[in-house]
């Protein structure tokens, strides 16, 4: 059993703060101490964490990962997103965070983020409570 956050990206290449949404899945599954397995299940989109107290972080990241990997650069996928299709393994497609306590165990600065890579689109986040 598992939890599927549906999320709504707006732009073609965007990180969105889900911490709080992933919190109330925890919240609500009544699990005090154990494991939230975040799985993002596409391939033009990822999860990361990283800092969510400067927007220009996200602001950097979005604007540093499209010149590591740029848009066009003579791909062969038919479908012309290939550059997502990298983005989104090279980010990853889960994390993995303690729960203690009924909480989410995340630094001070820390947030769960959906990166877009392909938008706009609508996205499933799977969210798996592993109680222990
Ligand atoms: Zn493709």
């Amino acid at each position: 059993m598992y939890t599927t956050l549906p999320v709504k990206t707006t732009r073609h290449t965007q990180m969105l703060d889900i911490t709080r949404d992933v919190q109330k899945v925890v919240t609500s599954s009544g699990v005090k101490n154990g494991l939230c397995i975040i799985y993002v299940p596409h391939t033009t989109a990822a999860v990361t964490i990283n800092e969510n107290a400067d927007p220009d972080v996200v602001r950097d990241f979005t604007m540093e990962i499209n010149k590591i990997v740029p848009w066009e650069d003579g791909y062969h996928h038919f479908e012309g997103n290939s550059a997502a299709h990298l983005k989104s393994s090279m980010i990853g497609f889960s994390e993995q965070i303690i729960i203690d306590e009924g909480r989410l165990v995340l630094g001070t600065w820390q947030g769960i983020y959906l990166c877009e890579f392909d938008g706009p689109r609508r996205r499933k986040v799977y969210v798996k409570i592993i109680e222990g």
